[in-house]
C-alpha cells in the first residue's frame, strides 16, 4: 500500500476503544489502522505520535465567524485557524452574526464562497429561521444548508428577528416537511424580557443580576413548549447551549416520548460559574448565563451519564470596546472559546473528574457528525474516514497565554488558565493544519 503520510507509535481514541496503533493516510482518507511498527513506511511523510493521543477532528457545530458584515468581530480565516489550532477540523456556522445574515439562497452563496476562500478546514453553514423567511427555507436546504437555527428570545443585534411562536410552529412544519432539522436558542422571550427590565429599572445591575434575569426556569419553560410542538410537527430538534442539568432532564423524557430531539453543552458551561464570571468580567458573559458551582457539577453528571449528546463552542466574539460597556446588561453576550474546547474537555472532565477520553470522542465527533449526516466520512478514526485528526500530550500543561490566541480579538474566558493536555498537530482530511511550535520551554 502506497501512503502520503503515516503516523506512527500514537494511542488511538475512539468513541469505543483507546488503543496503540499505527494510522496510514492517502488521498485525504484513513487507509490503514494496524499494530503499531508494522506499516510500510515508504516515501509517506512521518508524524511520529509516539507518547501521543490521536483524537478523531472535533466538529463544532456551533460558532459565529460573523463574515459577510461583521467580520471585525472575527472572520473564516482567524476563526478557522483558532478551531485547527484546537482540534477541530469542521464546523457549522450559524447564520447570525453575519450582517445580513444567513436567511436566503442569495446570502447562502455569499457567505458560501467567502467560507471556501478563507477557512482552512472544511465548514457547513446553518440557516436561518426568521418570521419573514419560511418560503425560503427549501432554497437553503437544496443549497446544502445542515439545517436552521431559531431564536425563540431576542439574539443581541437586530439584524435577526426572533421566531415568536406562530414563525416556530410553521416554520417547524415545514422543516420536518425537508426532513431538515431545527437547532433552537430557547429562552423565554417573554420571561426574560419582564426580568431584564425589571432589574434595570431596580438599578439591579451586578453580574448576579443579569444571571438572575435568565434563569433557568426560562430554558426549561422554553424546552417544554418546543417540544411539545416537536411532537405535533414531527421536526427534528436540536438545543443548543443548554446551561443546566435540569434542562437537560427535560430534553431526556422528550426523547424517552419518542421526540427526536439532541441536547448541546458548551465548554463554558463545564468550567465557569457565577462567581468566576464575577472575576472575569464582561468577557465571560454569555446568554443562557453560567450557573451556579452545582449547575456546573450538575452537567458533568449528566455528561457522564450520556445525556448530553453533543459539546460545541458556540464561540461568539465580539470587538473590545463591546466587552467595555458601563452595564454588564449592555455588554455583548458571547463568548470566544473554540480553540480551547477539547483542552477544557480534557482538563476539566478526563483529569479533574475521571471523564473517559472515548466520551470526549463522542460527543465532540461521533455525535455531532452522526446527527448531521457526516458519518463515517466524518467523526470517528476508522478505515475509509477523512483523514481529520487531532494528537495531544496529554499530560503536558500549559498556560493559556493572550498571544496564544489565533482570533482576531485576544480576547477569551480561559487567559491565564493552566491546561491539561496540548495540542500537538491537527490534520484536516491529511493534510496539516496546525503544528504546534516547538518552544522547547518547558513549564
Ligand atoms: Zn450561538
Amino acid at each position: 500500500m502506497v501512503f502520503d503520510t503515516v503516523i506512527l507509535s500514537g494511542t488511538i481514541v475512539t468513541e469505543s476503544d483507546v488503543f496503540d496503533a499505527d494510522i496510514g493516510i492517502h488521498n485525504g482518507k484513513i487507509v490503514t489502522i494496524c499494530e503499531s511498527g508494522s506499516i510500510e513506511v515508504g516515501d509517506a511523510k512521518v508524524i511520529d505520535a509516539s507518547g501521543l493521543h490521536l483524537f478523531p477532528g472535533l466538529v463544532d457545530v456551533h460558532v459565529h465567524f460573523n463574515e459577510p458584515g461583521r467580520d471585525l468581530w472575527e472572520g473564516f480565516e482567524t476563526g478557522s485557524k483558532s478551531l485547527a489550532a484546537g482540534g477541530v477540523t469542521t464546523f457549522f456556522d450559524m447564520p447570525l452574526n453575519s450582517n445580513p445574515p444567513t436567511t436566503t439562497k442569495e446570502r447562502f452563496l455569499e457567505k458560501q464562497q467567502l467560507a471556501n476562500e478563507k477557512s482552512i478546514i472544511d465548514y457547513r453553514l446553518w440557516g436561518g429561521l426568521v418570521p419573514d423567511n419560511i418560503e425560503r427555507l427549501e432554497d437553503l436546504h437544496k443549497e446544502g444548508a445542515i439545517g436552521f437555527k431559531a431564536f425563540m428570545s431576542e439574539c443581541g443585534t437586530d439584524d435577526f428577528q426572533h421566531a415568536d411562536n406562530d414563525t416556530l410552529f410553521k416554520g417547524m412544519e415545514r422543516i420536518a416537511e425537508l426532513e431538515s432539522i431545527l437547532a433552537l436558542h430557547a429562552e423565554s422571550n417573554e420571561m426574560i424580557n419582564y426580568l431584564t427590565d425589571k432589574a434595570q429599572k431596580e438599578k439591579r445591575l451586578s453580574i448576579r443580576d443579569y444571571c438572575n434575569s435568565r434563569p433557568v426556569l426560562s430554558e426549561l419553560e422554553a424546552v417544554e413548549r418546543v417540544v411539545r410542538y416537536a411532537e405535533l410537527t414531527g421536526c427534528k430538534l436540536h438545543i443548543v447551549h443548554v446551561s443546566s442539568k435540569r434542562v437537560i432532564e427535560r430534553i431526556k423524557e422528550a426523547k424517552e416520548q419518542g421526540i427526536d430531539v439532541t441536547a448541546e453543552t458548551c465548554p463554558h458551561y463545564l468550567c465557569l460559574s457565577i462567581e468566576e464570571f464575577e472575576k472575569i468580567g464582561p468577557t465571560a458573559k454569555c446568554a443562557p448565563p453560567l450557573r451556579e458551582r452545582q449547575e456546573v457539577e450538575g452537567l458533568w453528571n449528566s455528561l457522564k451519564k450520556g445525556d448530553i449528546d453533543i459539546i460545541s463552542s458556540d464561540h461568539s466574539p465580539s470587538p473590545p470596546d463591546l466587552k467595555a460597556q458601563e452595564s454588564i446588561f449592555e455588554v455583548w453576550g458571547g463568548i470566544a472559546g473554540c480553540q480551547n474546547t477539547l483542552h477544557v474537555l480534557l482538563t476539566e472532565g478526563y483529569h479533574k473528574r475521571g471523564v473517559p477520553l472515548s466520551k470526549i470522542a463522542e460527543v465532540t465527533a461521533l455525535n455531532p457528525a452522526k446527527r448531521f449526516g457526516l458519518f463515517p466520512k466524518k467523526g470517528s478514526i476508522r478505515i475509509g474516514s477523512d483523514a481529520d485528526l487531532t494528537l495531544i500530550q496529554l499530560n503536558e500543561t500549559f498556560v493559556l497565554k493572550a498571544e496564544d490566541l489565533k482570533y482576531r480579538h485576544k480576547i477569551s474566558p480561559y487567559i491565564g488558565k493552566t491546561f491539561i493536555g496540548k495540542t500537538k498537530y491537527t490534520l484536516s482530511r491529511g493534510q496539516c493544519v496546525f503544528e504546534e511550535v516547538d518552544e522547547k520551554t518547558s513549564v
